[in-house]
């Protein structure tokens, strides 16, 4: 292998990992990126399918994701806004269709009652625990020992207000069963994003995307990046490094002699490199407790958004259906449809139990009863499987099981050594998002700046 020095190794060219690399090479600093991958981005890829440009990970940004929007303008690159005019669809708990506008489901007036409550308590607990240490407020503990189906269960006896309220924390963005994870990461996930109405809000959370798709921002930061600074296909498998400074990161090209080192890598991946010495007892328990959620982006592409022509927005809700989320995702500028289309968890392991082509059929079936037997005909057609992804192994991001934020949230950003941690997964603001990675991105390389000045 090649042998190089830097100040700083960054292990991962997704967002966090490149905006470190950013962040420290405007600093002075000599750094090199090594990505396991033989693209930069990470859980951000945009690729041409069958004709058709689809956003196979990451994509959309919303009006509080502030470091996301400033890089955008920084770097000179445009938004545009998701098409949402027209009627949105909610299919009930009975399969019954029903056409709405505004942001609350046409649910029964006791249930809508109920939902409003739950989504007030939620805003509480968001404004007051916060995105920052969740783990250090009073009632910390308290929720994070209760799994977020029994804190909905505590709250009302009305199951769709709690499917409803469900749908936007489990299926849509931890994309976990909502007995698998607790109301202190449910509030995370609600604060990280402002508030839990932002989270319930479409318009709001899936506000824009970029032009030239979300993996353009890292392949732009990456190209303004010092010339040969990133290696791809480069797998870290080994570092070596002294509690008082410095390391030696063994990949399969490269070895590099390091004083720092940013580990821009999804915690469920972190034992996918051997650490010489092994990690303190702390690092090797806490990182057991963090796992990826599973979901299934499907892409679905017709001659003409044809839902548009009924006066329909594409946008469509049904917590019980194959598909709990759906929305017009037609590229800028593109005279084609785009569908986009979310399978969650448990329904997603169903899916994949399916041969494809049963599962193609049952996912289009899904589509039509929101938007009409148009949908069962797609011209292109594509499921997105990170979890099939060696160098991911789910979507959207990580979260703790039951009990482990505020056992462990203090110390997942704290540095080990020469070690430093940076992902969307560690975020606060931004939690799960491109927005939080580079924010934990910048931060982790503000941490080293720092600490190589004293
Ligand atoms: P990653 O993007 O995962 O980057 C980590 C990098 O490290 C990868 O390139 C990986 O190959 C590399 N790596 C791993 N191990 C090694 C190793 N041992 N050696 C070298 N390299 C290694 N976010 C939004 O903001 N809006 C959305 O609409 C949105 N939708 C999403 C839809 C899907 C289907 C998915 C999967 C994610 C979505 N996200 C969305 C989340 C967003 O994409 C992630 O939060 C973000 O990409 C995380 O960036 P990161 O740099 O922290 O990690």
């Amino acid at each position: 292998a090649e042998a190089l020095e830097a100040d700083v190794v960054v292990v991962g060219a997704g967002p966090a990992g490149l905006m470190a690399a950013r962040t420290l090479q405007a600093a002075g600093q000599s750094v090199i990126v090594l990505e396991a991958r033989d693209r930069v981005g990470g859980r951000t890829w945009s690729k041409e399918i069958d004709g058709a440009f689809l956003e196979i990970g990451g994509q959309w940004v919303s009006p509080d994701q502030t470091e996301l929007l400033g890089l955008l303008e920084e770097l000179g690159m445009g938004t545009f806004s998701r098409y949402r005019e027209g009627a949105n669809i909610y299919l009930d708990r009975e399969g019954e269709r029903h056409e709405y506008t505004g942001d609350m489901f046409p649910a029964h007036e006791r249930t809508v009652a109920e939902m409003e409550r739950i989504i007030g308590i939620l805003d509480e607990l968001a404004a007051s625990i916060g995105p920052a240490e969740p783990w250090a407020h009073p009632k910390a503990r308290e929720l994070d020992t209760v799994t977020f189906n029994e804190w909905l269960r505590e709250q009302t006896e009305d199951a769709a207000a709690r499917e409803n309220i469900a749908i936007f924390l489990a299926g849509g963005m931890l994309t976990k069963p909502d007995h698998a994870f607790s109301a202190l990461q449910a509030v995370l996930m609600a604060a990280s994003a402002g508030s839990f109405s932002n989270l319930v809000d479409e318009d709001f959370i899936l506000d824009r995307r970029v032009i030239g798709g979300m993996q353009s921002v890292s392949e732009t930061i990456a190209s303004r990046l010092h010339e040969g600074s990133v290696h791809l296909e480069t797998p870290v498998r080994t570092i070596s490094w002294n509690d008082d400074g410095g390391a030696t990161v063994f990949s399969d090209r490269v070895t590099v002699r390091a004083q720092q080192v940013i580990l821009a890598v999804p915690p469920n991946l972190y034992s996918r490199i051997s650490f010489e010495p092994a990690l303190p007892r702390l690092q090797h328990q806490m990182h057991q407790h963090q796992s990826m959620g599973l979901v299934i982006k499907v892409h679905a592409v017709y001659a003409t958004p044809f839902w548009r022509d009924k006066g329909l927005s594409g946008t469509g809700f049904g917590p019980n259906e194959i598909c709990q989320e759906v929305y017009d995702n037609t590229n800028h500028e593109d005279t084609r449809g785009t569908l986009v289309a979310f399978i969650s968890d448990e329904k997603a392991d169903e899916m994949f139990a399916l041969p494809e082509q049963d599962r193609r059929e049952a996912i289009v079936r899904s589509l039509a009863a929101y938007l009409g037997e148009e949908a069962l005909t797609p011209e292109v057609y594509y499921e997105s499987d990170f979890g099939s992804e060696e160098w991911t192994r789910g979507a959207y991001a990580a979260s703790f099981d039951l009990g482990g934020l505020s056992r462990y949230g203090a110390h997942q950003r704290r540095a080990v050594g020469p070690l430093h941690w940076a992902c969307s997964d560690l975020a606060a603001e931004g939690y799960q998002h491109v927005d939080g990675a580079l924010r934990q991105g910048r931060r982790a390389a503000q941490d080293i700046v720092h600490r190589l000045a004293e």
